[in-house]
This record gives C-alpha cells, structure tokens and sequence, in this order.
C-alpha cells in the first residue's frame, strides 16, 4: 500500500495515517513530523525551518524535497508508506513523481480526505498530544480518562500542544492549504489517483471509507503488510 493523504490542517491525516499504520505496520512518513523533530533535535535543517513552522507558511520545496527523497530512500519504505503532508505544493508532487519512477514504484492512491473549514479551527485550537507515545487527544472530542495521563501509554504530564495550533497560524496554514496545496488535486485526478473520503465523518467511519478504497473492510486487502503482532 502505498498512498498519499491529501486534506487541509486538522482534516486528521495524522490520526488516520497512526491507525493505517499500526494496523498493517506501513511506514508513516509525516513532513510535519520530520521537521519537528529536527527542530527538537536543533539540527542545521531544524533551524532552518522553526520560525516557518511557527508561522504556518511552507517550508521552501527544495528543502522539503531533499528530507523526503532521504527518508524513501530508507529500507523500511520498501513495503509501503503513507505520506502524510507531502506533497503540498504541485513542484513538489512532481518532484515525487519522479523520484517513484526512478525507484520503479506506482502509488496506489491519493486520497482526499474532505472537511468543512468552520470545523477545522475547532478540531485544530483543541489538540494535543502525548510526548511520551504520540497519541492525539482533543478537548472536546477525545479527553483523556485522566487530564494529566496518556490512556494509551500512561505517562503523566506529558501532553503538548504544537506551537502552531494558535488562531493566527491556523488561519494562515489554512489560506496555505487554500492556494498553494490544492492545486494538486487535479494533478493526481488527471492521473486517475484522486479519491475522496468524507473527514467530516467519525473517525473509525473515515478508516473504514479508506480502507474500502483498497477492497477492504475491517481485513487487510490483499498486498497489505500486515504487523506480526497485530
Ligand atoms: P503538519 O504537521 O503537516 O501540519 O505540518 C506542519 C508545518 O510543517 C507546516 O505548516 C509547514 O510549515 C511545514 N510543512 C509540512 N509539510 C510540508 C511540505 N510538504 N512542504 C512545506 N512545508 C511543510
């Protein structure tokens, strides 16, 4: 399985991406995620990117480009991924597309993941994360058991929120979104690759939808990678 998901700031490609992946061990690879973690570390490229991640515009796509080639390049890709977050820009969809080709390697999807805007800067100003294990919780929608405990690993006192889930760098991300993103909804219709879940919907409904896209419900469809142990 090899797919991409497409869909504004809050639309859950994260959330959806941690599903997917642990119920058939793909590689997740997160643009997002990969830059914070180098703004973590303070690598050369994590400083490079802070200030524009604060802000909520795009990282330059030669940068970005350079980071995902690398990180395709790792074996664990070999057996699929979801990108999450890349491509954002038509350059960059195209600079993917030819890296693919190189490696000889077809997606299987680009999927769309569709939701209202009204709702995105309520789903987006209530996140926050475990740091301890990267589960994703909500202040309306998904309360921890405990405010202070992770229900999935326990860690106490670990929640985060991202500095850029603030009104102001939503609103920017989403006009992002708006002129710069969905321009590469045509690329991959033309392509035949486009397709469109409804993210408005609950988040096991939006699993299921993108599952079906592949011929699966709740199994793994043939040519999934499914965990050992899961
Ligand atoms: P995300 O976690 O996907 O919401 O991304 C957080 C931020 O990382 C974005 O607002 C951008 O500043 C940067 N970023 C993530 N993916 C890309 C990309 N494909 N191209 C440029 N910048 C990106």
């Amino acid at each position: 399985m090899r797919i991409i998901l497409l869909g504004p700031p809050g639309a859950g490609k994260g959330t959806q991406a941690r599903i997917l992946t642990e119920k058939y061990g793909i590689v997740h690879i997160a643009a997002g995620d990969l830059f914070r973690e180098n703004i973590k570390n303070k690598t050369a490229l994590g400083l490079q990117v802070e200030e524009i991640l604060k802000a909520g515009t795009l990282v330059p796509d030669e940068i970005t480009i350079k980071m995902i080639a690398a990180r395709l390049d790792q074996p664990d890709c070999k057996n699929g991924f979801i990108l999450d977050g890349f491509p954002r820009t038509v350059a960059q969809a195209e600079a993917l597309e030819e890296m693919l080709k190189k490696k000889a390697i077809k997606l299987d999807a680009a999927v769309q993941m569709a939701v209202d805007d009204d709702e995105l800067v309520e789903r987006i100003s209530g996140r926050f994360t475990c740091s301890a294990c990267g589960e994703g919780y909500h202040d309306k929608f998904k309360k921890p058991h405990d405010p202070d405990t992770c229900d999935k690993c326990g860690a106490k006192d670990k929640f985060t929120r991202r500095p850029d889930d603030n009104a102001e760098a939503v609103r920017t991300r989403l006009g992002v979104y708006h002129s710069q993103t969905k321009p590469i909804l045509p690329f991959y219709e033309e392509r035949g690759l486009l397709k469109t879940v409804d993210g408005m919907a609950p988040m096991k409904d939006v699993t299921a939808q993108i599952l079906a896209l592949f011929g699966a419900k709740d199994a793994p469809a043939k040519g999934f990678q499914v965990k050992k142990n899961g």
